[in-house]
């Protein structure tokens, strides 16, 4: 698959996409920085994060013509230095089984990002359970199975319309017992009624918690790259709910909305534990942040 992240070629939009383009040189005055910002916010970066790019790569510089080739290389090193502390894989702690609980609205790839973490652990020789903890959503409890199939990995299940606490209890009881590695938590992500998953969230830690005080391990909150700036609230949303502790970004495979990233960094500097760059099961990347900053930049 094409290790494809976002698209936009942020800089090739300054100058056009002729062959003389890398090396026209441009003064970087204010219409320059002016022209560079747009371009930072058309990419989502958000209007915040774009304004203090910018003035890191002016600072210093105001005024001094630079060839294109250069601009991209400023932009691109400072977005990588934004980037490059929230790049972190999946923190692996000795407690087993380890919990991941894994928070997001529906649509946003939370299933799909379970079974590719299912399939990795299960390359790197872990033991894995799945509990399908959304057990409003019919869909979502078939597509886990689905793809607990396929990453060879069990999943646990309970009646629609059950308590996913009490799901969540039995899954910790069977992880346990089993010594397996890893427990990944599916919850429901229906934010139409933030009380009732705010509850439902809380009592599933609640309970976990009887087992093991020191879990969730992880609460990981999945995001869909697409939504752009709306990622934003919803990190916004989700941390009141439950405590995240990083972020996967699903569908970076061609967004021209990458930059919402850059703007997640910049504003909450949660870790970025992986992303999602297609639909299949190896489709989950470590986050890179020189290559991401590099397509980005383009
Ligand atoms: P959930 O409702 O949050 O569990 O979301 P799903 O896991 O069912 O994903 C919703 C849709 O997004 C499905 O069609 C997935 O195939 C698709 N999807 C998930 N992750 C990615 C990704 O990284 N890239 C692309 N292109 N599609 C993805």
């Amino acid at each position: 698959t094409e290790p494809a992240q976002a698209k936009p070629g942020i800089l090739g939009r300054l100058v056009g996409r002729t062959d003389a383009a890398p090396v026209v040189r441009r003064a970087l005055d204010d219409e320059m920085l002016e022209q560079l910002e747009e371009l930072l916010i058309s990419a989502d970066m958000g209007v915040d994060t774009a304004l203090r790019v910018t003035a890191n790569i002016a600072e210093g510089r105001f005024g001094r013509k630079l060839s294109v080739e250069e601009i991209k290389g400023l932009l691109a090193a400072e977005i990588a230095r934004i980037m490059e502390p929230v790049a972190r894989p999946l923190p692996i702690y000795p407690k087993v089984p380890q919990v991941v609980l894994v928070v997001g609205v529906n649509g946003s790839g939370k299933t799909t990002t379970i079974g590719k973490l299912a399939s990795q652990f299960r390359a790197a020789g872990k033991s894995v359970i799945i509990a399908a903890g959304d057990t409003f959503r019919a869909a979502a409890v078939e597509q886990l199975q689905v793809w607990g199939e396929r990453a060879g990995v069990p999943v646990l299940t309970a009646p629609e319309g059950s308590d996913p606490a009490s799901l969540a209890f039995d899954a910790m009881t069977k992880a346990e017992a089993e010594g397996a590695d890893l427990l990944l938590i599916d919850t429901a992500g229906r934010l139409q009624n933030r009380a009732d998953l705010m509850e439902e969230l809380a009592k599933i830690v609640r309970v976990i918690r009887k087992k093991d005080p020191s879990a969730p391990h992880n609460t990981l909150l999945v995001l869909d790259a697409t939504t752009g700036q709306n990622a934003l609230s919803q990190v916004e949303t989700f941390r009141k709910l439950a405590d995240v502790s990083g972020l996967i970004m699903t569908k970076l495979d061609g967004t021209a909305k990458g930059g919402v990233l850059v703007a997640l960094a910049d504003k909450f500097g949660l870790p970025i534990h992986a992303i999602g760059v297609g639909e299949q099961i190896d489709d989950l990347q470590a986050f890179d942040p020189e290559e991401f900053a590099k397509a980005l930049t383009g």
